[in-house]
C-alpha cells in the first residue's frame, strides 16, 4: 500500500519528534511491504516565518490531498518569541484551530495507556494500576458549550452571562458510529458518557448513542454519569476501553486519565473527520525549552503514527508492531529524561527512535 502522508513539522521539538516518528514509520513500512510519500506542510510559526500567516490556504488544500497527516507541534515561548508580537488571530496556535476547523475534524481521540513498566511515574494507589491500564477517550471537538451561543447582558442592573450547550442528533450520531467503529478494533466497550439526569442535550446524546449500539451487536454499551466517570477514572481506570463523550466533559475528562499516566511525552492523539482521514499528534507543546537539545521524548509523536496506521490506513497489524516495539524498549529500561528514573538507562530524541525502529522486528 502507498501511504500519502502530509507532514507539519511544526516549531520547537516538532522536527525532532516527527523526524523520529517518520524513522519508525519508513521501517515499518519497510518491514511490511508498503511505501511512504511523505508532503511537508507548514503552519504555526514555521508558516509565520516564511508567509507571515500562521496557515495558509496551501497549506489546508495540501493536508486535503492527503490520506493523514502526522503532527509535531505548534507554537513557540510566548514571553521571547516574535511571533507572540503579532495580533492574536495570527499567532501560531491560531494556525492550528483553524486547520482543525478546515478540515472538519469533530472527534477527538485520546489514549491514556499506562505502561506497566512506567507505573512509577503514576499518581494511583499500585493496587489499582498493577497491570497497567489502557482506556480511549474520544471527545466530540466541534458542537456543543464551546461553539454555542454566547452573551453578557445587564438584566435589571445585573451582569448576566448566558452559554448555550446545543448538540443536534446528527452530530451525535456522527461521533457515537466513529466510538463503536473503534471500540470494535479494541475491547468492543464504550461507555458513554453525560449528565441526562439534569441536561436536555444529554437525553437526546444518550437516545441517539442507544440507537446507533443496535448496529454494533459485538459492542457492549453502558452509560455513567459524568460526575461518576470523575470519580471512576481514578477508582478503577481498568474498567474502560473506549469513553465517548461530549466536548466540554471530554475536555475535562481528557486531560484527567493523561495525568494519571504520568509524562506529557507519552501522550499521543488523533482527530478524525467523517472519512478515514486524521490529524494526529502528540498531546504536548512545542516545548520550547528543551528544543534543539536532543532531550525530548519521541514516544507520543512514535504512537501517534501508530494511530494514524490503525485508524486512516486500517495497518492493524503495523500499529500493533509499533505499540509492542515501544513496550519492549521500555521493558529493556531506555528512558528518555522526562521518564528517566534511578537504574534506567537514559537515551537522546534519535537513539530512542533508532531502538523502536529496531525492535519492530
Ligand atoms: P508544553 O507541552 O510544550 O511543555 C510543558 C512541559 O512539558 C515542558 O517542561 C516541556 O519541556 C515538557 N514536554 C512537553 N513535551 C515533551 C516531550 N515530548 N518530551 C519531554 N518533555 C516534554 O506546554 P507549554 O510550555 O505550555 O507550551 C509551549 C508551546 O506549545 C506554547 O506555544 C503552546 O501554545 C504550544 N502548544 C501547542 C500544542 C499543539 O501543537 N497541539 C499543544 C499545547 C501547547
Amino acid at each position: 500500500m502507498n501511504l500519502n502522508i502530509g507532514v507539519i513539522k511544526g516549531d520547537g521539538i516538532g522536527p525532532e519528534i516527527v523526524t523520529e516518528a517518520m524513522k519508525v514509520l519508513d521501517r515499518t513500512a519497510k518491514i511490511y511491504g508498503h511505501t511512504c510519500d511523505y508532503t511537508q506542510l507548514l503552519l504555526g510559526g514555521a508558516s509565520i516565518d516564511v508567509h507571515g500567516v500562521p496557515l495558509t490556504d496551501e497549506t489546508i488544500a495540501g493536508a486535503k490531498k492527503c490520506d493523514a497527516v502526522l503532527m509535531g507541534s505548534i507554537g513557540g515561548d510566548a514571553k521571547t518569541s516574535p511571533w507572540y508580537q503579532l495580533e492574536p488571530s495570527k499567532r501560531p496556535e491560531a494556525g492550528l484551530l483553524a486547520i482543525r476547523k478546515a478540515l472538519n475534524l469533530f472527534a477527538n481521540l485520546r489514549p491514556a495507556i499506562l505502561y506497566d513498566e512506567l507505573k512509577g511515574a503514576c499518581p494511583l494507589k499500585e493496587e489499582i494500576t498493577e497491570g497497567g491500564f489502557d482506556l480511549m477517550i474520544m471527545r466530540e471537538l466541534t458542537g456543543g458549550l464551546y461553539f454555542g451561543e454566547r452573551k453578557t447582558v445587564t438584566e435589571d442592573g445585573v451582569l448576566t452571562a448566558y452559554d448555550s450547550l446545543t448538540y443536534n442528533e446528527n452530530e451525535i450520531r456522527r461521533i457515537a458510529k466513529r466510538a463503536f467503529d473503534i471500540a470494535m478494533k479494541r475491547g468492543k466497550k464504550v461507555t458513554s458518557v453525560d449528565k441526562a439526569n439534569v441536561l436536555d442535550s444529554s437525553r437526546l446524546w444518550r437516545k441517539v448513542v442507544e440507537e446507533v449500539a443496535i448496529d454494533y451487536p459485538e459492542v457492549s454499551l453502558t452509560h455513567m454519569l459524568v460526575d461518576n466517570c470523575a470519580m471512576q477514572l481514578v477508582k478503577n481506570p481498568k474498567q474502560f476501553d473506549v469513553v465517548l463523550t461530549e466536548n466540554m466533559f471530554g475536555d475535562i475528562l481528557s486531560d484527567e486519565a493523561s495525568m494519571v499516566t504520568g509524562s506529557i511525552g507519552m501522550l499521543a492523539s488523533a482527530s478524525l473527520n467523517e472519512t478515514k482521514f486524521g490529524l494526529y499528534e502528540p498531546s504536548g507543546g512545542s516545548a520550547p525549552d528543551i528544543a534543539g537539545k536532543g532531550i525530548a521524548n519521541p514516544i507520543a509523536t512514535i504512537l501517534s503514527a501508530a494511530m494514524m496506521l490503525r485508524f486512516s490506513f486500517d495497518l492493524d497489524k503495523e500499529a500493533d508492531a509499533i505499540e509492542s516495539a515501544v513496550a519492549k524498549v521500555l521493558k529493556e529500561g531506555y528512558r528518555t529524561i522526562d521518564i528517566m528514573s534511578e537504574g534506567k538507562t537514559q537515551v537522546g530524541t534519535a537513539e530512542m527512535g533508532d531502538l523502536i525502529a529496531s525492535h519492530l522486528a
